[in-house]
């Protein structure tokens, strides 16, 4: 139980990867707040933590609603006094070619996969500053490393994450907190559940491992850099992606 009394908060935590992020630092000992837009989904995450014997509790708010989030995280730190671990894993895709994109794709990209790491980092960093100890973990792409046509929007909100960990490990690392980033391959969750047999086929040529990726793949680098043991590892970005980037 490494993360015994560390507060967690996960956003994306409904499903997919943020879900196994979510009930990972749950069984290290964290309590995870576990954060989606839709309620039934970020409750029943916190409910099978709290089943299995971990500890959660949920919120659902749009990650990419500014006032929304610094009205949430007000009252998070109201209630737990700190958090601890910061894990920006919410994110969306609205895919197709920049001459057809519409203006609506991009910012809803931007905003959500983005500028929701700036809003939760503003209004959950001081606590983590104060103690002389944190960890973020943003959750960007492959797409953000190589690029990727028909993924303008997704790509460089991925590519804006690596650059804010970057930054921010500068800022945080005279307080001890650590700023990182995990950059998934394809991974088998709802997000790519929708590929016809012809793309998927095309993507794991590609793919050394030759296979897709399970959120526990993600989960557990994200343990890790959560860990004690990690605490001199900042600025980074994990690619974890079956060997498709090297
Ligand atoms: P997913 O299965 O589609 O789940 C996305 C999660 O994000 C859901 O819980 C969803 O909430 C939440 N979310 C989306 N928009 C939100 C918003 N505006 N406000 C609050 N929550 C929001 O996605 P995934 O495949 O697990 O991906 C997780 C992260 O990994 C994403 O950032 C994605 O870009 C990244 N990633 C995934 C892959 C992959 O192959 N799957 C590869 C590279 C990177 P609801 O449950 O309420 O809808």
């Amino acid at each position: 139980m490494t993360l015994k009394n560390r507060i967690a908060l996960v956003t994306g935590a409904g499903r997919g990867i943020g879900m196994a992020i979510a009930e990972n630092l749950a069984k290290a000992g964290a309590h995870v707040i576990c954060v989606s837009r839709s309620e039934n989904s970020c409750k029943s995450t916190a409910d099978s933590i709290n089943e299995s014997g971990g500890t959660a509790s949920w919120h659902a708010v749009d990650v990419s609603d500014g006032p929304a989030v610094a009205d949430l995280a007000k009252s998070i730190l109201g209630e737990h006094g700190k958090v601890d671990i910061l894990v920006n894993n919410a994110g969306i895709t609205r895919d197709g070619l920049i001459l057809r994109m519409s203006s609506e794709s991009w910012h809803d990209v931007m905003n959500t996969n983005l500028s929701s790491c700036y809003y939760w980092v503003k209004h959950l960093a001081h606590p983590m500053a104060r103690q002389r100890w944190g960890r973020i973990v943003n959750i960007t792409s492959v797409s953000g490393l190589m690029g990727n046509a028909g993924q303008a929007n997704y790509a460089s909100s991925k590519a804006g994450m690596i650059g804010l960990t970057k930054s921010l490990a500068k800022e945080f690392a005279s307080r001890q907190i650590t700023v990182n980033a995990v950059a998934p391959g394809f991974i088998e969750t709802d997000m790519t559940s929708g590929l016809d047999e012809k793309t998927r086929d095309l993507i794991l040529k590609n793919i050394p491992l030759r296979k897709l990726g399970q959120p526990s793949d993600i989960a557990h680098v994200v343990d890790f850099i959560c860990s004690e043991k990690a605490g001199y590892i900042t600025g980074q970005v994990f690619t974890v992606d079956g060997g498709m980037v090297m």
